[in-house]
């Protein structure tokens, strides 16, 4: 079957989903978005792409952002950084601060949001200040996209910056442990921002070809970065990417992949494509409910998995 009759069958097959989950809450200025939005976007290593349903509403990345984020520090600091931040799947909640009292400080993953704010104070240092770690990240992005349009939602990051106080207890407790360079409120800052870039899924699912070519953009031909950290970005999407949900995202669907609260997901497919959808209503786990059976639908009808 064409890829274009694939993801039109699963968008009739979807439909009767939508309604289910709930939109993120807890940042007030996402709780109004439309549940019953869906979108779903392919982007081939040629270039080619699919898209069917909301694949260019704009929306929250969020902490598909730290995908970004993990990559740059990555680059900047390799294996050093794994003194500041494992590689091992927390089985907790995205924002859960129990783990990481009795494991002094040292978030288990990236893709929590306690490894994120360490990634991104590392990013603070090296680039010497959160506007120039900031601008970084966002021309990161540009570059992985190929889009320099790409930009924030300012109102959705100061809304988390007046509510993220689970986060702010998470930097704290970093903080008292001795595993933070910078100040809590400017890495906070730097945080929110890059969670409240917005993207939509056609955009997405082409920022993440580099992944699933070894760290070489197939289109620009770049090397973002190295084919050893690309593995090991990838096993961590694998093993970590939908926090205690992983194992239940590489069970159903079997590919790489990275959720956001604002209901975006992202997932690769090694040496073929990248894909992204787009639901904003969310499980109990914090990923998008639609969007995931979306994916499972996917690797089911086509054989993509990786396993
Ligand atoms: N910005 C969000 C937060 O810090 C990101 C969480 C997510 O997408 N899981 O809570």
């Amino acid at each position: 079957m064409e890829l274009k009759d694939v993801l039109s069958e699963i968008h009739q097959e979807v439909a009767p989903l939508l309604g289910q989950g709930k939109v993120a809450t807890y940042i007030p200025a996402l709780a109004n978005v439309d549940p019953m939005q869906f979108g779903m976007a392919i982007t081939l290593n040629n270039g080619q792409q699919f898209g069917v349903g909301s694949y260019q509403t704009a929306f929250s990345i969020q902490s598909i952002s730290k995908v970004f984020t993990y990559t740059l520090a990555l680059r900047a600091y390799q294996d050093g950084l794994y003194k500041r931040v494992w590689r091992e799947p927390s089985g907790n909640p995205f924002n859960s601060l129990v783990q990481l009292e009795y494991e002094a400080g040292i978030p288990r993953n990236p893709f929590i949001n306690a490894g994120a704010i360490v990634v991104c104070d590392s990013l603070v240092s090296h680039f010497s200040s959160e506007t120039k770690a900031f601008d970084k990240i966002l021309s990161f992005i540009h570059e992985c996209s190929g889009d320099s349009n790409i930009t924030v939602d300012e109102v959705v990051a100061q809304s988390e910056m007046e509510h993220g106080y689970r986060n702010l207890a998470l930097a704290g407790l970093m903080k008292s442990f001795g595993n933070f360079d910078n100040g809590i409120i400017e890495v906070l800052k730097t945080y929110f921002k890059h969670c409240s870039i917005v993207m939509n899924a056609q955009q997405l699912s082409r920022s993440m070809l580099y992944l699933a070519n070894d760290g070489t953009d197939p289109i620009s031909k770049k090397q973002l970065i190295n084919s050893t950290q690309a593995k090991r970005i990838n096993s961590l999407l694998l093993t970590c990417g939908h926090y205690d949900a992983s194992g239940d995202f590489a069970f159903r669907v079997g590919l790489p992949g990275k959720s956001g609260v604002g209901g975006g997901i992202v997932a690769v497919v090694p040496g073929v494509m990248a894909i992204a959808v787009y639901s904003p209503a969310l499980n109990e786990s914090g990923n998008s409910l639609v969007g995931t059976k979306a994916l499972e639908l996917f690797t089911t009808k086509t054989g993509y998995s990786i396993f």
